[in-house]
């Protein structure tokens, strides 16, 4: 039948539109991703961005505290911290830095709610 036939190379069309498709959007969702890394690294400190970009700013900025938490919890899971100056990994306990020599700072353990 004709039909069937016209099915089979459809199919196979369609096949190679759809993986088309694909590629486009996963372009498009990288370029987006890309064009927001730019516009966070300019606008990191919110200054004279328009308000609908402000939140977003606000709540990239609170996640990348809670992942410095997170990494700091990990790290302390296995009796370790890093260094605040030069990230050398120390036992947790520790006052000062034994490389940089650094005075270390409290390490940040708890999250921010977002
Ligand atoms: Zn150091």
């Amino acid at each position: 039948m004709a039909w069937g036939v016209k099915k089979d190379s459809n199919s196979a069309e369609l096949k190679s539109i759809e993986n088309s498709l694909k590629q486009t959007e996963n372009a498009k969702k990288e370029m987006i991703y890309q064009l927001g890394e730019i516009f966070y690294d300019a606008n990191r400190d919110n200054e004279g961005i328009d308000d609908i970009y402000k939140d977003k700013v606000d709540t990239i900025k609170k996640l990348e505290y809670n992942l410095n938490v997170w990494n700091n919890r990990k790290l302390k899971s296995q009796g370790l911290r890093i260094c605040d100056n030069c990230g050398n990994p120390l036992p947790y306990d520790s006052s000062f830095c034994n490389k940089c020599g650094c005075k270390l700072q409290p390490v940040q353990e708890e999250p921010v709610i977002i």
